[in-house]
């Protein structure tokens, strides 16, 4: 029989690693917590035009990535391949605009996108991602990306680039698309397959493609900052003064555009420079999207956010100190007092103290190997003498150093550590 394995990029998380995943989640949630964030939790599973309207049809995601399918009642469901679609579908469906006029949401879960798997590219892969809802900006975005930042230094990971761009507004877009297809129209035949069936649809998705011939067009192709509709220049402007003010580090990288069709004016780009991904790894991409909203049937609401790759983080994070998982490993001599050992683990957990014990009834010896493997810096003994006293003996497991102590001072003593 053929073995069972996990599905092609998708990956199981043990719990030694989960350790450095609760610590990527953990320090988001603290962190944009402290901006008044709230963490919106949608379905995995949405209707496939939700994604089709909102990321684009002319997109990688939607032409090639998507795990879609005819559920049994002949409706055509999709994995969320990213959160954005579906928070701004909450959104509209509980109508928040009406109760809120600004909104701040995060999420933090799994995408589905089916590519082709790679060092720090799956299948099922892990985003934390803010979406603020009813804030044209640009201060909020500056806000954003500052957060990025933040939040990347929390975790060790300096050696970053943030690239900046504008998309501009409307009519923007309509005469840069012009431009950008009067370029590209004489180099057609020299682009990649994908780049050609889009090109006339959508333009602006040869600037994003990572084929090397379409990266050496896009090279000298016009660019979009010179097209900017005098507000949007002001907004970029505006967004780069505050960056400014902040101290926040940016790059102005006016070929920018990202896979995704939904965005306006302000979009940037968050690339890791160090580590095991090697250069120039997206780390987070964000922008603002501010016809979306009103494009999948919600009132016109400006919108922003962005979306880290957890996965990728894990790979050029620095590793911090290993906590031990353990406070203390209860090591029972005789079998006949495992009963006891458990009233005695109970009262050490409910002091909040993090115990096991090996209650299979074996060897002091083979006890004692368990709680040296277990990172348990503390064996805690319990034999006859003390579980009449009402004692155990705390061994220090590094050092060999050992004391008698009531069990009401244990919990206290070995979490001083
Ligand atoms: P890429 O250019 O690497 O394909 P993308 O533009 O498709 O990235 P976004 O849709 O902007 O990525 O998603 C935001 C972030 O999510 C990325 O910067 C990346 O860190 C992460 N990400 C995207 N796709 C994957 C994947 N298949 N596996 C792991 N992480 C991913
Ligand atoms: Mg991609």
């Amino acid at each position: 029989m053929a073995k069972l394995r996990s599905v092609k990029g998708m990956n199981d998380v043990l719990p030694e690693d989960a350790v450095r995943w609760h610590r990527l989640e953990d320090t988001f949630r603290e962190l944009v917590a402290r901006y008044g964030f709230g963490e919106v939790r949608t379905p995995l599973v949405e209707s496939t035009d939700l994604f089709v309207r909102s990321i684009g049809e002319a997109t990688d995601i939607v032409e090639k990535e998507m795990y879609t399918w005819m559920d049994k009642s002949d409706k055509s469901l999709t994995l969320r391949p990213e959160g954005t679609a579906s928070a701004a579908r909450a959104w509209i469906q509980h109508s928040v605009g009406g109760q809120h006029p600004v909104s701040k949401w995060f999420y933090v879960g799994p995408m589905y996108r089916r590519e082709r798997p790679a060092k720090g590219r799956y299948r099922q892969f892990f985003q934390a991602g803010c979406e603020i809802y009813g804030d044209p900006g640009p201060f909020v975005d500056a806000e954003l990306i500052d957060l990025v930042v933040r939040y990347l230094s929390a975790l060790g990971i300096q050696d970053i680039e943030v690239l900046v761009n504008s998309l501009g507004a409307g009519e923007t877009r309509e005469r840069y698309r012009e431009a950008l297809l009067e370029y590209l129209r004489p180099h057609a035949s020299e682009l990649s397959e994908d780049s050609q069936r889009r090109l006339e649809r959508n333009p602006l998705r040869v600037l994003d493609s990572k084929a090397p011939q379409d990266q050496a067009i896009a090279e000298n192709a016009p660019q979009i900052l010179d097209y900017l509709d005098e507000e949007s220049a002001q907004h970029f402007e505006d967004l780069k003064t505050a960056l400014d003010a902040m101290g926040t580090p940016y790059v102005v990288e006016p070929r920018l555009v990202r896979g995704l069709d939904y965005y306006t004016r302000t979009l940037f780009e968050v690339r890791g420079r160090g580590g095991d991904l090697g250069a120039n790894a997206a780390l987070c991409g964000g922008g603002r999207y501010d016809n979306m909203i009103k494009e999948l049937g919600g009132p016109d609401t400006p919108a922003i956010g962005f979306a880290i790759g957890l996965d990728r983080l894990l790979l050029v994070m620095a590793d911090s100190e290993p906590k031990p998982s353990l406070d203390g490993f209860l090591v029972v001599r005789g079998k006949e007092l495992r009963g006891q050992a458990l009233a005695v683990a109970q009262k050490l957990r409910d002091a909040g103290c993090r115990v096991d014990a090996d209650l299979r009834g074996g060897s002091m010896k083979s006890q004692f190997r368990r709680a040296d493997k277990s990172s348990a810096p503390f064996a805690l003994v319990l034999g006859d003498a003390e579980a009449e006293a009402g004692t155990l003996q705390v061994k220090e497991l590094a050092t060999g150093d050992q004391q008698e102590l009531p069990i009401e001072q244990v919990a206290d003593a070995i979490m001083r550590r």
